[in-house]
This record gives structure tokens, C-alpha cells and sequence, in this order.
């Protein structure tokens, strides 16, 4: 299979775990006969450095040209956000491409390998074989897409926001959740507030009609108070969580503590027509930027996600998510993980123990 990737590492340590991400991709195309073909272009302070722009129009042409975005991360320095490099750099460049190609789906999956339970901050005997979860959150409508308003009303301070969800947006999003859950478990948590919201009575009865069209997949509905609950008290008992933008932003943070590292947070923006964009759901990390010392398993796993969920890879995609906990159960793994694995290595070292335990 042939398939052009727009590459942008952006900033901090994005460069190092794309570098490792590129040569895992590499060891699947030498083993699986695929030739991917690597378009590198700036974003954030790296394209600023060139183009005085956070997202340069070439950029945005080498996109539109590839068949996946990968990207690593962007920003500076939580204390340089004054220099103009940096300034809005996040905005800039995030908001600007989920805006550019119309990005209405948000994946994150938290995992939490068996032997790095103790990281999590939940109590062991909850994750007794780890965790594996993805939630889906919509990300063009709900009340943050509505008219806001703040003022006054009837003498005094008064304001509003109004949520809004039409059916194709609802949909989009839970088609893909279903066609996602079937590449796993085939599960589905759809989390709404319908006891009192009319979007999510809305949302409820858009993806029961959803869930007739995938008999073989189980589908059941949770309020989002319950969900945030469960989170903390029985995670093991959800695959897919299907939500809407305001709860999706609130639950997919409180996943991403689970695993104990934000470098092990892979992620996902997909427009409707399954355009996409595959990173880590962390930042760019500037203070250890630089050292080797970052976690790429974010960065090879959002690789992963973009060979299964977008080029149906699902053997070669295995393959790497298998190498990952292979690498991970013999003991190794980066500095952020030092509390739970035997041996620290540097994120090069650990991306070559990844490498040979492809099989
Ligand atoms: P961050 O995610 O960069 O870092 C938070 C903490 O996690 C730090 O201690 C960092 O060292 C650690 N960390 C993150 N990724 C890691 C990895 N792969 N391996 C090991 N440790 C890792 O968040 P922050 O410090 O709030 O922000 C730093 C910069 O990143 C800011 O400029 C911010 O705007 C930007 N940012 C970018 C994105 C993105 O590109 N998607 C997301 C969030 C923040």
C-alpha cells in the first residue's frame, strides 16, 4: 500500500518522538511491503521562525495533498508565552487546523499496561489487567458552538449559553463510534444528560437508531454525573465512550490522568469525510526537550491508530501495539515511567526495543 503523511513534528520534543514514530512506520513498511511516503512541513513556533505565521498556507497545502496529517505537538515555554514565537502559538496552529479542515471528531485512548498499574492513580485492585479505553467527543457543536451571552436582564447580571445539536452532527460521530467499537470490543457507552437536556434526548435517540444499523455491536446509555463516577470506580467496565462536546472535554481529561503519563495518550481529529489528524494528546513537553528523554509511546501509537482506523492496516497496526507492551512487560520504559519499569531507557533506546519486538 502507498500512502503520503504529512509530517509535522512542530516544536519541543515533537521532533524527537516523530523521529521515533517515522522509524517504527518504517520497520511496518520494510516488514509488510508498504511504502509510506513522508511530506515534512512547520507548525507552531518552528513555522513562526520562518513565516512569522503559526500555521503557514504551505503547510495547509501539504496537508490537503497527503492522505493523513501526523502531528507531534506545539508551544514554548509556559513562561516565554509573551514572545511572539510563542504567543498563541497552541491557538494558533491546534484550533486553526481543526478549523481549516472542519474536524468534528476527537479520539483519545487511555491505556494503562499491567505492569505499570501502580503509575495510575487509581488503586490496583480497579485495573487488575490494565486498561484500555477510547472515548469519541464531538467537536462542532454543543453549547460552546451556541450563542453566548453576557449582560443584563431585567436589572440584573444575566447570561446564557445555548447548545445546539443537529442530527447529522450527531450522526457523523456515532457511526464512527460504532465502526471503531467493532475494531475492538464492540462495546458502546453513549454518555448524555438526557433526564434534562433536549440535545441529549436529541443525541439518545440519534444513536439508538445508530446502534439498529450495528446489531452486532452492544450499545447502552449512561448521564454523564454516573459516567464521570464509573470513571473512578469501575473503568474496566467501558471500551467506547461516545459523548458530546462539553462532557467529552471534562471525561477525556479525567482519562488521561488514568494512565499515570500523558506520554502514553494517543489521539485522534477526523473530519466527516475520515480526513485526519493523529497525535499525542500532550504537549510539547520544552523542558525536557531536547534530551532524550520523552515518552514516544503517544506518538507511535497515534501512528498505530492512523494505520488501523484510517488505512485498515489492522495487522500491521497489532503489531505495533503488541511490540509496545511486549517492550513494556521486559522491563523497559522511558523516564516517566521509572517509578514502575526495571530499566530507563533514553527515547531512542526504547524506540529500537520497540522496534524488535515487531514481529
Ligand atoms: P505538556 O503536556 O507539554 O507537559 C505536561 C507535563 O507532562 C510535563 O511535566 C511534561 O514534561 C510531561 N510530558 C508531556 N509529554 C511527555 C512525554 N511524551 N514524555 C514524558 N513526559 C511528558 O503540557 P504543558 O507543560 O502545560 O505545556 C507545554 C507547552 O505545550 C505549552 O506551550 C502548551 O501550549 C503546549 N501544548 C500543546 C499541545 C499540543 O500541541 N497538542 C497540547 C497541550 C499543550
Amino acid at each position: 500500500m502507498d500512502k503520503n503523511i504529512a509530517i509535522l513534528a512542530g516544536d519541543g520534543i515533537g521532533p524527537e518522538v516523530m523521529q521515533s514514530a517515522i522509524s517504527v512506520l518504517d520497520a511496518i513498511s520494510d516488514k509488510y511491503g508498504h511504502s509510506f511516503i513522508y511530506t515534512k512541513a512547520l507548525v507552531g513556533g518552528a513555522a513562526y521562525e520562518k513565516y512569522q505565521n503559526h500555521l503557514p498556507q504551505d503547510t495547509i497545502e501539504i496537508c490537503k495533498k497527503s492522505d493523513a496529517i501526523l502531528f507531534g505537538s506545539v508551544g514554548g515555554p509556559v513562561t516565554e508565552q509573551t514572545n511572539p514565537k510563542w504567543k498563541n502559538c497552541e491557538t494558533n496552529s491546534i484550533l486553526a487546523i481543526r478549523k481549516e479542515f472542519n474536524f468534528n471528531i476527537n479520539l483519545r485512548k487511555a491505556t494503562i499496561y499491567p505492569n505499570l498499574v501502580d503509575l495510575s492513580p487509581l488503586k490496583n485492585s480497579l485495573i487488575p489487567n490494565g486498561l484500555d479505553i477510547v472515548i469519541l467527543r464531538e467537536l462542532l457543536g454543543d453549547i460552546y458552538f451556541g450563542e453566548h451571552y453576557l449582560g443584563n436582564k431585567n436589572g440584573s447580571r444575566f447570561a446564557s449559553d445555548i447548545a445546539e445539536y443537529s442530527e447529522e452532527q450527531i450522526l457523523s460521530i456515532a457511526r464512527y463510534a460504532f465502526d471503531v467499537a467493532r475494531l475492538r470490543t464492540k462495546k458502546v457507552v453513549s454518555v448524555d444528560k438526557a433526564n434534562v437536556m433536549a440535545t441529549s434526548k436529541l443525541w439518545r435517540e440519534i444513536v439508538s437508531e445508530v446502534a439498529k444499523e450495528y446489531p452486532d455491536v452492544e450499545c447502552s446509555d449512561m448521564l454523564v454525573d454516573n459516567c464521570a463516577m464509573q470513571l473512578v470506580r469501575n473503568p474496566s467496565q467501558f471500551d467506547v465512550i461516545l459523548t458530546a462536546n462539553l462532557f467529552g472535554d471534562i471525561l477525556s481529561d479525567e482519562l488521561s490522568v488514568l494512565s499515570g503519563s500523558i506520554g502514553m495518550m494517543p489521539s485522534i481529529s477526523l473530519n466527516a469525510s475520515g480526513f485526519g489528524l493523529y497525535e499525542p494528546a500532550g504537549g510539547s513537553a520544552p523542558e525536557i526537550a531536547g534530551k532524550n528523554i520523552a515518552n514516544p509511546i503517544a506518538q507511535i501509537l497515534s501512528a498505530s491508530m492512523m494505520l488501523s482506523y484510517l488505512f485498515n492496516l489492522q495487522k500491521e497496526a497489532q503489531a505495533i501495539e503488541h511490540a509496545i507492551k511486549t517492550t513494556i512487560m521486559q522491563g523497559f520504559g522511558t523516564l516517566d515511567l521509572k517509578d514502575a519499569v526495571k530499566v530507563v531507557l533514553g527515547t531512542k533506546e526504547f524506540t529500537k526495543e520497540v522496534i524488535k519486538n515487531i514481529l
